[in-house]
């Protein structure tokens, strides 16, 4: 007879070549107690499961979610056999394969130290060229360095309640990554009005022009679902990596890349004609509250 517990999805979390950064972002997420209890774990790296790795190792048992960390190596051994072959061997049955970070989405970190060997498990950077091409429907990409414990928690949802989950090209959630780090950005006035932040951990200032932000230019919603629930890179003066993109981890995070003074990427769909006219008008505009400490502008006399 079947208990309540068999209808239970039943996930298996294997690692590549990581640095766990996702495992311990997924331990951090608010509500995991509660997510837990509506799925069978049959293994997770640091969190009590239902078997051993040895166990999942012998590739015996079968799984309905395979999330998958780190970048793909197909030389990587765990417990003497290869990941290759038990990637191959739990995603044949899995309904999903949900590949955890930017290392399994495109490569990521892993991918720049050893480009010959590791990749993302359906996407080399941008390229369809990775390794588990056959069961490319089933693969649902999270990318980001570490993804935000929401958006697994959100997709995992999603799979439980059978809810159909819209994807974009590089197959990531449409709900989770059709914004922009931009948006919610506590700093849009500061980019409107282009006055530039003068270093790192200022409240005041957009951090596009002088400090390398790429908050425009990527998909993420780190300023809507916010982290720890109070905070954003952005948030706290940091400029954004870019990190949930193909082309991550890009060369001098803190430099915005020009060309006679004209940065090399814009925002997202601008032409960069009309970014560059509409940058040139706004700079001739001087407001002062946007110019001093926030604290000191007082609006009585
Ligand atoms: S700091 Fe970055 S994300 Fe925020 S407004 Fe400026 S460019 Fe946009």
């Amino acid at each position: 007879m079947h208990s309540k517990k068999d209808n239970k999805k039943k996930l298996l979390w294997l690692q590549g070549v990581t640095c766990n950064g996702n495992t311990h972002s997924f331990l951090n997420l608010p509500y995991l107690p509660l997510l837990l209890s509506k799925i069978e774990l049959l293994y997770f790296p640091t969190m009590e499961a239902l078997y051993t790795f040895e166990e999942i190792s012998e590739c015996k048992l079968s799984c309905d979610i395979l999330v998958f960390e780190g970048a793909f190596d197909p030389e990587l051994k765990r417990n003497d056999i290869l990941i290759q072959t038990m990637l191959e061997h739990y995603s044949k049955n899995a309904e999903y394969v949900i590949a955890v970070g930017s290392c399994a989405s495109f490569g990521g970190i892993f991918k720049a130290s050893a480009p010959q060997r590791n990749s993302g498990l359906l996407f080399n950077e941008s390229e369809r060229t990775g390794p588990m091409l056959e069961v490319d429907q089933k693969i649902i990409n999270l990318s980001g360095c570490p993804i935000h414990p929401e958006w697994l928690g959100y997709t995992l949802n999603m799979i439980i309640n059978h809810q159909k989950i819209l994807l974009d090209e590089m197959h990531r959630p449409r709900e989770l990554y059709s914004n922009l780090a931009h948006h919610g950005c506590t700093r849009n006035e500061y980019f409107e009005w282009k006055v530039d932040a003068k270093g790192f951990g200022l409240k005041e200032g957009c951090l596009f022009y002088e400090q390398g932000c790429r908050g425009p230019m990527t998909h993420a919603s780190c300023n809507k679902i916010l982290w720890n629930e109070v905070s954003s890179k952005t948030r706290s003066g940091t400029p954004c990596f870019g990190c949930t993109e193909p082309d991550f981890p890009k060369q001098n995070f803190f430099n915005t890349k020009t060309n006679m003074s004209i940065p090399e990427d814009v925002p997202l769909g601008v032409p960069k004609r009309n970014y560059l006219t509409m940058a040139g008008i706004a700079k001739t505009f001087h407001i002062k509250r946007l110019e001093g400490k926030l604290i000191d502008y007082k609006t009585t006399p």
